[in-house]
């Protein structure tokens, strides 16, 4: 959000990045990606942001901070623990509103007033930290006016997943066909027929089970 497009500022991210990634960022979309950090949901849900740092990699990796951000709110949450962990808490009750929302519609089913109502919140949180910047040679672009708040990593989460609601992408919101994953993604492949999170996590996975399963056919 600093000005350059989008590709160059993530390639500049690239050079001042110092830890490796944690999150497996497949679904397409930032807003998708936050849902599936509670892995396994439907089986034995495990918690990926287990701690307000967890949550400031997410953004991090997700490209949605800057190194300069990430360090503030390193020291800040050092400084003020038990504000760092409200906005956590805060922050799971946004994914879980977020997939709500997105899990009623994928399933044709009414979306709950209270999620809707929750990311609506955040939504317009995000909003009245919106604002323009002139950009050097002309024109303008959207940018936060963020002070190093500890919950301006959700900001654009929100944001994401209000476009992503209200655009015509809505329709290929998908969650994986393995009934083990179900993570979301957004399936932007030419037909629409993208069936895994992720060839290599579940798609394999599943081919697998599917040649086993024909061979233990052909024996019988
Ligand atoms: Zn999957």
């Amino acid at each position: 959000m600093k000005g350059e497009p989008l590709t160059e500022t993530k390639e500049a991210r690239k050079i001042v990045r110092r830890r490796p990634p944690r999150f497996d960022l497949i679904a397409g979309n930032v807003c998708l990606d936050f849902v599936n950090t509670l892995d396994d949901r439907h089986i034995k849900p495990k918690e990926l942001l287990e701690s307000y740092v967890d949550l400031v990699r997410f953004g991090e990796d997700a490209g949605l901070l800057d190194s300069r951000q990430v360090d503030r709110l390193y020291e800040r949450s050092r400084a003020h623990p038990e504000q760092a962990q409200e906005v956590l808490i805060w922050g799971r009750e946004l994914r879980e509103a977020i997939h709500d929302v997105f899990w009623a519609i994928m399933n044709k089913r009414p979306v709950p007033p209270a999620a809707l109502a929750r990311l609506n919140a955040d939504v317009q949180t995000a909003a009245g930290h919106m604002r323009l910047v002139a950009v050097k040679g002309g024109g303008f672009e959207w940018s936060y006016d963020d002070q190093g708040e500890f919950d301006s990593v959700l900001w654009p989460i929100a944001r994401a997943a209000a476009d992503l609601l209200a655009s015509d992408q809505l329709q290929y919101a998908r969650a994986c066909f393995s009934k083990t994953c179900e993570w979301f993604f957004l399936d932007t492949s030419k037909n629409h027929q993208r069936r895994w999170c992720d060839m290599t996590r579940c798609g394999n996975r599943a081919k697998v089970q599917r040649f086993y399963a024909r061979q233990k056919e052909g024996n019988s």
